[in-house]
């Protein structure tokens, strides 16, 4: 089963059922991320030619751009089924080969949060994805011995937000690794369109757009925002989404028009105010915006960083002019040149 830890804002019930509806599932139904699918359309075709499992492939980027999504659409096109899990789930190097042995030919075993293995797992891990075996242990204490036990030949589809975690052993292991980029708002207005015609939602061009601009090049924040503009829509207008509309409705939300939230304004504004614009530590960071240091690395930096608001340096986060400008606050005076 799919890991069920919340870490990136993924939906969780009634929003699930949402999220399941709106999901695409074949390559042409997924918008954005050309160069991926480009690379991809070549790779299904040429395994399919050749009657081989798709190459072991790493998918990496900040969450909620598609890497789960593409991870099932990669197995639809390639006519297998997909096995998800995620990488603190699996605890046991026996928990890896149930679900090793469990696999037909040419399946995909898709790891989310791959980084995340625990080292014998990962251990494991190489065997299998090498040479499509594995050593079970059978019996217990001084009389238990290993036996090899051949798979069938699989595709492991890794997912990571972090990719510089990876072993260099298990990165090796991967035949192909696909970044995934933010999307640019017109890649995000199709992906809000098309949701919105599922969901038998009127929209219009402009808003889709407004939608679009304020999602931080993330498809699950559209369709989220979608979502809340969709309830404002019913509630306060005629039910179709507008341009007015929707900055209306995610004002209320507390969106501003780059698509910065309550979040990102805090840690700007607390490196700004509390740090005086950096550098700070991400820890020191993470106990004065009250959340988890790995969620401020995972979820929120990567688009600031993009939009260039903050850096990472050696010496910890900064925020740039940028980032001040937007905030209409007062660079601070240069540091004096030190004489001595
Ligand atoms: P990740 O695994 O990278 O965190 P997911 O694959 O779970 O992201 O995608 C998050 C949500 O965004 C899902 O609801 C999915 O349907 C939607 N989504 C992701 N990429 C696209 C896309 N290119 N087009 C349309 N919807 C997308």
């Amino acid at each position: 089963m799919a890991n069920e830890e919340v870490l990136d804002g993924r939906p969780s019930g009634e929003d699930r059922e949402y999220d399941e509806r709106i999901r695409p599932e074949r390559l042409d139904d997924f918008p954005g991320q050309e160069a991926i699918k480009e690379k991809l359309r070549i790779s299904i075709a040429a395994a399919k030619a050749r009657r081989e499992p798709l190459d072991h492939m790493l998918l990496s980027g900040p969450p909620g751009l598609g890497k789960t999504t593409l991870a099932r659409i990669l197995a639809s096109e390639m006519q297998v089924d997909i096995k998800s899990t995620s990488g603190p789930v699996i605890e046991r190097q026996a928990d890896l080969s149930a679900i090793l042995t469990s696999l037909e030919e040419f399946d995909v075993l898709f790891i989310d949060e791959i980084h995340r293995l625990n080292h014998a797992v990962e251990e494991t891990l190489y065997s299998a994805m090498e040479d499509f075996e594995v050593d079970i242990m059978l019996g217990k204490g001084p009389t238990a011995r290993s036996m090899k036990i051949g798979l069938r030949p699989f595709t492991l589809i890794g997912a990571t937000t972090r990719s510089g975690l990876l072993t260099p052993p298990l990165r090796a292991r991967f035949g192909d690794t696909c970044r995934f980029e933010f999307y640019t708002p017109e890649e995000l207005e199709a992906i809000v369109t098309r949701s919105a015609r599922i969901l038998g939602v009127e929209i219009d061009p402009e808003g889709a757009l407004e939608i679009a601009a304020r999602s931080r090049g993330t498809a699950r924040i559209a369709n989220r925002l979608l979502r809340r503009v969709r309830d404002y829509a019913q509630v306060k207008g005629d039910g179709t989404i507008t341009r007015d509309l929707a900055d209306a409705a995610l004002r209320l939300q507390r969106i501003d028009e780059l698509g910065l939230d309550d979040m990102d304004k805090s840690i700007l504004h607390t490196v700004i105010q509390k740090f005086s614009g950096g550098p700070v530590g991400l820890s020191s960071l993470a106990v004065a915006v009250g959340e988890e240091a790995q969620t401020l690395e995972e979820v929120h930096e990567p688009f600031l960083i993009q939009i260039g608001f903050l850096k990472r340096t050696p010496q910890g986060r900064v925020a740039t002019p940028l980032a001040y400008k937007h905030f209409g606050m007062a660079l601070p005076p240069d540091p004096q040149p030190r004489l001595f």
